[in-house]
């Protein structure tokens, strides 16, 4: 029932030059994969290039990050009216990079979220916890909370078109995965979370991506737990080949 979705974030690489030259060499193998969503989180400067370049291709874009106003004297920011302007699809709130580097805060990533939410665009919220948190036993209690503040004053309507990836710091960009079952287990808590909150159909509906060092080798385990709706890939997302296998997992 929930179609797949695979987000490839390029974070801080590929010039426009590269990232066209990309999407065009994607688009050429992407045959028969009608039952799975695609997307390409660019760095913004080259959205507008791929709108160009992916036009009649089904690749969506997703922004890497969005600024919580509509427009304001915000230098160096980006709206999300701007974000649908260029065809963004979907946009990350809540990276854990932007948690980590930028101090964003859960008030942040809500706001980030409704923002998106009034241009017509989808958020991705990411969640997940810390190496320290997990040892302490905190992964729940931390994913909950993450939940409840970034989802605040959303409607149930506004939660089905919400996407959530569930990222847990300690497997981004190290090479270490969550085990499927790992992985699983927090990925039925969000469902449980979602289903509280906005019902059973919104439970049903909403897709819960995993993301943290999948590769081609671990995307097919991770992909047939019974709540891993997609992948939220980096590190193997920025080779051509490389990003086909995942969306063929
Ligand atoms: C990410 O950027 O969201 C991510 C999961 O990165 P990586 O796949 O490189 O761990």
């Amino acid at each position: 029932m929930r179609k797949a979705l695979i987000i490839g974030n390029w974070k801080m690489h590929k010039t426009v030059g590269e990232a066209v030259e990309f999407a065009r060499a994607l688009s050429v193998g992407l045959s028969g994969t009608d039952d799975r969503d695609v997307a390409i989180a660019p760095p913004f400067t080259a959205l507008y290039a791929l709108r160009e370049a992916l036009r009649g291709s089904t690749i969506a874009l997703c922004a890497q990050d969005v600024h919580g106003e509509d427009q304001g004297p915000f230098t160096g920011e980006v709206s999300a009216p701007m974000l649908a302007d260029v065809g963004c699809r979907y946009g990350l709130v809540g990276h854990s990079e932007r948690r980590r580097h930028f101090g964003e805060s859960n008030e942040q990533v809500n706001r980030k979220a409704r923002a998106l939410l009034r241009a017509g665009i989808s958020p991705v919220v990411c969640v997940g916890e810390s190496l320290e948190e997990r040892e302490a036993g905190q992964t729940f209690s931390m994913v909950r909370r993450q939940l409840k503040e970034g989802l605040n004053n959303l409607s149930a309507d506004d939660i089905r078109r919400t996407i959530v990836a569930y990222e847990p710091v300690w497997a981004i960009g190290t090479g270490k995965t969550a085990s499927p079952g790992q992985a699983q287990e927090v990925h039925d808590f969000i469902r449980q979370f979602i289903g509280h909150r906005a019902g059973k159909e919104a439970a049903a509906e909403v897709r819960i991506l995993y993301g943290g060092s999948v590769n081609p080798e671990n995307a097919a385990s991770l992909m047939a737990q019974k709540d891993i709706d997609g992948l939220l890939a980096g590190g193997a997302s920025l080779e051509v080949d490389s990003f086909r296998k995942l969306i063929h997992s």
